[in-house]
């Protein structure tokens, strides 16, 4: 698929949404006080997520406490700090890792640098990489190996970045902002392909093409899109929903890159406000001043529990049972990682509910 039948595509999408944004949100309503809590659907957990998270959980059945995961499992400070009280450590680098341990790879992956550490120090490792960032880790081996040069399109400093470009450091060049395509410098200008961080905005990175296209005509797309399905399903969910919210609460956590961009897609497409937050204690009361309808949302890594207080702390300031705007039914799951699949058919006693 080139560049601009995406951008087209993206473009037909954010139609589609404007056209169900119409239909789902009807002005029905809400209670003598006309408040009304709009929640989007799909929300909250992806299947890489889910499956993230089980296996740390499987892990900790299966070899007991403690079970060491480098870097945040996912990014949600609520999850995060339930596993550590299980028995979880997370660690910066697996040299924090004693020798022999078993460590855990969080959902957004790793270079294979860091495999390669694993290995000298003979950690047992799980990589519960989403299956979603190791497709485009098998890109840019592709792509390396025929010499193109690669502009990965993400953010700086972010995890699944680094993972990723570490697959062929001297290929990528990373495209954060605006100002970084002037600053790409290719040996080959008919040889240049550009991917794309899994969490990223769809409208944004569709600017960041165009930009590129510009420098590099014959820029070639990924073979299929890089950002993930539940990133760009909750950026549709959520501009189903904006225009029509005073306030959007994106539950989600500081680092969490998809939850970000909730936040700016929904002020994009027109919510008056919008504020990340991680739990419901987290709203300023100021926020409710003078609004009528509050849309609610959450980020791919976020448990639904965390949404459900944001509600329940609604409802008892005068806002009624939320009405769901849904714009797609998820059906994806992925299968546990084959180390902890194969431990677990193993072990008689284990859950065997392995997907
Ligand atoms: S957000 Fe997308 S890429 Fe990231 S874990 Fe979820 S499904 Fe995988």
């Amino acid at each position: 698929m080139t560049s601009s039948s995406q951008a087209t595509d993206h473009a037909d999408q954010g139609r589609a949404a404007a056209e169900q944004a119409e239909q789902a949100v009807a002005p029905t309503p809400g209670g003598a006080s006309g408040k009304r809590v709009l929640l989007a659907k799909p929300r909250g957990y992806c299947a890489g997520v889910d499956r993230a998270v089980d296996t740390v959980e499987r892990a900790l059945e299966t070899y007991g406490p403690p079970v060491y995961v480098r870097k945040e499992i996912v990014h949600n400070q609520h999850v995060v700090q339930t596993l550590e009280k299980r028995g979880v450590i997370f660690v910066e680098e697996t040299d924090e890792v004693p020798e022999g341990a078993l460590v855990v790879f969080s959902a957004h992956g790793v270079s294979p640098a860091v495999h390669e550490e694993a290995n000298r120090r003979n950690l047992r490792t799980i990589d519960a990489t989403c299956p979603l960032v190791t497709k485009v880790h098998k890109e840019v081996n592709r792509f390396a190996k025929q010499d193109y040069d690669i502009l990965l399109i993400g953010h700086e400093g972010h995890e699944e970045v680094e993972g990723t470009s570490g697959e062929a450091p001297d290929r990528v060049q990373l495209v954060d902002k605006a100002s970084d395509v002037d600053k790409v410098e290719v040996r080959d200008p008919s040889k240049v392909v550009w991917l794309s961080q899994t969490t990223l905005s769809v409208d944004e990175t569709m600017e960041r093409v165009d930009q590129l296209q510009e420098r590099f005509p014959d820029l070639q797309a990924p073979p299929s899109d890089d950002i993930c399905y539940a990133t760009s399903n909750r950026q549709v969910a959520v501009k189903a929903m904006a225009a029509e919210c005073d306030l959007v609460l994106v539950v989600g956590s500081q680092n969490s890159s998809n939850s970000k961009r909730l936040v700016e897609v929904a002020l994009q497409a027109g919510a008056t406000s919008a504020h990340l937050i991680d739990y419901a204690d987290h709203i300023d009361e100021s926020w409710l001043d003078g609004v009528t309808t509050v849309g609610v949302t959450s980020g791919a890594s976020v448990p639904d529990v965390l949404v459900l207080q944001v509600l329940d702390y609604l409802q008892e300031r005068g806002w009624g049972e939320a009405e769901e705007i849904t714009t797609a039914n998820e059906k994806i799951s992925f299968a546990l990682p084959r180390e902890l699949r194969k431990d677990l058919s193993d072990n008689p006693d284990s859950p065997q509910s392995v997907r």
